[in-house]
């Protein structure tokens, strides 16, 4: 047979248990990280969500909106039957679906979730933005005051720094409601259409299109350009600014610094009042955003529920990764408990027997299957950072005795079996 082999389609990355993988993508770093964000999560009261990764199209066209550039440019989508179907850009749009279709919003005052999952968006593959991307973010409903913004925003605040990223800054502000962003808007279009042919082509599209994301264009010149525009902040009805006030207020609080930043418009058109940025202070390589959500009022009204305030985060994993290794932050190696060691086919049953019982009893624990020889055996649990390795030996064996051996200290003595099944907690 003809041997053939494939690679993975272009910015979709395999993580994998391999040292000599990137950092962002090694898997041992994806556990950890994840394993801390779910721990805070149910520290802080969220649940777990996870919904599917195809939904119908109309989902994100309608809430992420027909003008961003998620939906013009960046959605993986096909047509199957009667369907018009699509791999989720971003997570938000799916966790209100299901919300609205379970009913759980109209049972529960508030509801809280934190959710992991798989992103796709069809963009231009470089380091730290990829055509799949694995975000973590929490989603806060049913609260419309800014209590549960600060909240959200203080525990991403809380995670990055837990991580040991210290390089990054808060970018605050206030996106309005329709009612004053519609007032906004005009002003902006009005301030931008006597200079619009020095604009790059996509910012003359924008104008036409979506004029607020003009605001956030990476182009040096275009930014020159947009430097005196007017602030949105100069625009809020009198809610949203009470209500940017009262965030403002409750951040100080929190001892959570920020600046505003009246630029900041985000790329999803469902935002409401607050929208936010952890950004890098010095970027990794192109990527300047860590992570980003906001307040988005509107959503589950749009997807056919009851209007509820709602307030969330994404943040890929990939970044934050990518983050973390540039500050030298650890990711605490894991550590097996016991490698258990035998030395001849006729003690590899009781290992194998040790090993089961370790594990039932809780323990992490790994042997040999193979017939290593002793010394190979051992620098396997080198390898796998054990602390302590378990030696069974015939003469041990007949005695009713076990090897135990500190792995960090490279010590060992011979303990009684009985003794070592009460110091390992097996009986
Ligand atoms: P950017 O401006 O960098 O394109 P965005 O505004 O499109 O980001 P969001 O829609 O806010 O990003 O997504 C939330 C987070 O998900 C981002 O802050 C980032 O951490 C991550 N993310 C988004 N797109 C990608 C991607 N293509 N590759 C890797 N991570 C991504
Ligand atoms: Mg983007």
């Amino acid at each position: 047979m003809e041997k053939v082999t494939y690679r993975a389609i272009g910015g979709m990355n395999d993580v994998l248990p391999d040292d000599n993988a990137p950092f962002y993508v090694r898997s041992s770093n994806w556990t950890e990280v994840i394993r801390r964000f779910a721990a805070q999560a149910r520290a802080y009261g969220y649940e777990y969500i996870e919904t599917p990764e195809v939904e119908k199209l109309e989902v994100f066209k309608r809430t992420v909106g027909k003008s961003s550039d998620i939906v013009r440019k960046e959605m993986y989508a096909w047509e199957q039957g009667d369907d018009n179907l699509a791999l989720r850009p971003e997570g938000s749009a799916s966790v209100c679906r299901a919300m609205v279709e379970s009913g759980l919003l109209k049972r529960k005052s508030a509801v809280k979730l934190w959710y992991k999952g798989a992103m796709f968006r069809r963009e231009r593959p470089q380091l730290g933005r990829y055509r799949r991307h694995t975000q973590l973010g929490i989603e806060f409903m049913g609260v419309d005051n800014a209590y549960a913004d600060a909240e959200v925003i203080s525990f991403l605040y809380n995670f990055i720094t837990s991580c040991g990223i210290t390089d990054i800054e808060l970018h605050l502000n206030s996106v309005g409601c329709p009612v004053c962003r519609e007032e906004y808007r005009r002003k902006l279009i009005e301030a931008v259409t006597p200079k619009i042919d020095s604009y790059c082509d996509d910012c003359k599209e924008r104008l036409k299109v979506n004029p607020m994301r003009i605001l956030d264009c990476k182009n040096a010149q275009c930014g020159k350009l947009s430097a005196d525009l007017p602030s949105i902040l100069d625009s809020l009805c009198d809610d949203c600014a009470a209500h940017f006030a009262e965030l403002k207020r409750l951040l100080d609080d929190l001892g959570v610094p920020y600046v505003i930043d009246h630029k900041l418009v985000r790329g999803l058109d469902y935002y409401t009042k607050t929208a936010f940025e952890f950004l890098l202070k010095k970027a990794v390589g192109p990527i300047q955003t860590l992570c980003g959500g906001g307040r988005y009022d509107g959503l589950i009204e749009l997807l056919g529920g009851e209007k509820t305030g709602a307030v969330g985060f994404g943040m890929g994993i990939e970044r934050l990764l990518l983050a973390m290794e540039r500050d030298g932050a650890p990711v605490g190696p894991y550590r097996l408990e016991y490698y258990v060691v035998y030395v001849s086919d006729a003690t590899r049953d009781a290992a194998y027997k040790l090993t089961a019982r370790l594990r039932a009893a809780g323990h992490s624990a790994l042997m040999d299957y193979k017939g290593l020889k002793m010394k190979k055996q051992l620098s396997q649990a080198m390898n796998n950072n054990a602390k302590c390795a378990v030696i069974i030996g015939d003469d041990e064996l007949a005695r009713g005795s076990v090897i135990v051996r500190d792995m960090d200290a490279s010590e060992q003595r011979e303990v009684p079996f009985a003794r070592f099944e009460e110091e390992s907690g097996l009986k």
